[in-house]
């Protein structure tokens, strides 16, 4: 697999080697967490700058060098900083926004486990994350600043899980479960598949974008022993996958785990038809299926991020047909109060008469189809 070229200005640049550069625990020793930190390789606008001095209290501020370096330093709307960098409107609540929008609390029956689907769990491994998003959902939890202490009982949710044969799909997220040690995610993976009844395990992480300096060899091999196991990633925007996220993407399907991406649609980030469709072919190029796009959930802190619901629909309606299907991913909103994900689709169904339907194309032409008489 080739080697991104630019290692070496970019080591440089943060005085450091290209073996540091490309040492995880170097990058998250090295993260920027500070104003003053941020100012080394940012020009912080004022706006950027107040909200860096008080956003701490509601989610802290963490960007490995790494992203940091996919950045345009230049330009105060670029889309990856927008993500990563809070400003002034974080500060803000509105009465639309809740602290735990998708209701995991009521649903969480030992402390970090949450059963809301007849067949699959939701494990919340850590609260620690490499980069901190501005939008996150579970900023209640995550990176130990919200409302909420993060705390896992794993031998509780183990004896659940063992008491609950219905559950045979098990999602170990957070926080970011990439962030364990290799020995810890080997230990947890490894009591899950004791459980005769647990068929599929799944890893939600955006390590491979943030750090991916952290998808070693060691890593993958051990990730291997734990197959089937399925990793979803999350990635927003194509300049997101450089040639260090394509290699560790690459280690991890090499190493025989499928990829799907969950974005999540944000205003100025990747609100645009032209933004999602260069994404969408960008990771399959990474071999890295687009899997769901998320309507951004109503949590405080983020009516900035939010678009309105059809513009999610409008954009899938001009990717569905122009380009491949795999390409096309699921839109959804997790609604309010713990109603799950809820599927929005473009309507191609432009009628329905006895003995027929009437379809709309992606190009909108319009077709009949004759349906069978059922007997
Ligand atoms: S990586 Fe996920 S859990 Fe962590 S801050 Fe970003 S959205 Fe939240």
């Amino acid at each position: 697999m080739k080697e991104n070229g630019k290692l070496p200005s970019l080591a440089a640049k943060w005085g450091a080697t290209v073996e540091q550069w490309q040492d995880a625990a170097w990058q998250m020793r090295h993260a920027c967490c500070t104003a003053e930190e941020l100012e080394r390789v940012l020009q912080l606008t004022l706006q950027e700058r107040a909200a860096l001095q008080q956003v701490g209290q509601r989610l802290a501020v963490r960007v490995t060098p790494h992203f940091l370096s996919l950045i345009d330093p230049a330009n105060a709307a670029d889309p990856l900083r927008r993500q990563v960098i809070p400003l002034p409107e974080e500060l803000e609540s509105h009465p639309e926004e809740l602290v735990d929008p998708c209701g995991e609390q009521k649903d969480e029956k030992v402390p970090g486990l949450v059963h809301r689907y007849p067949d699959r769990v939701l494990l919340l491994c850590t609260d620690r994350c490499a980069t901190y998003c501005r939008y996150c959902t579970r900023a209640r939890m995550v990176s130990g600043k919200g409302r909420e202490r993060w705390h896992l009982d794993w031998d509780g949710a183990l004896k659940y899980l063992r008491d609950h044969a219905e559950v045979r799909d098990v999602l170990l997220s957070g926080g970011d479960p990439l962030l364990l040690t290799d020995e810890r995610l080997d230990t947890m993976l490894s009591e899950l598949r004791s459980i005769s009844h647990i068929e599929f395990l799944r890893i939600g992480t955006r390590v491979p974008i943030m750090l991916p300096q952290r998808i070693t060899p060691a890593l993958c091999a051990m990730l291997h022993r734990h197959v089937p196991l399925f990793i979803s990633i999350h990635c927003n925007h194509p300049h997101e996958l450089g040639e260090d996220a394509e290699r560790a993407l690459g280690m991890l399907a090499d190493s025989g785990i499928p990829l799907g991406n969950q974005s999540v649609l944000l205003r100025g980030v990747n609100d645009s038809a032209e933004v999602q469709r260069a994404l969408v072919h960008r990771l399959l190029q990474c071999r890295v299926r687009p899997y769901y796009l998320y309507q951004c959930d109503p949590v405080v802190g983020t009516r900035h991020f939010r678009t309105h619901p059809q513009e999610g629909i409008d954009i899938i309606s001009a990717l569905r047909g122009f380009t491949s299907g795999y390409a096309v991913p699921q839109f959804v909103i997790d609604a309010p109060g713990g109603g799950g994900k809820v599927p929005l689709n473009p309507n191609y169904v432009v009628a329905e008469e006895p003995g027929r339907l009437l379809l709309r194309n992606f190009r909108g032409g319009i077709y009949e189809y004759p349906v069978t008489p059922q007997v």
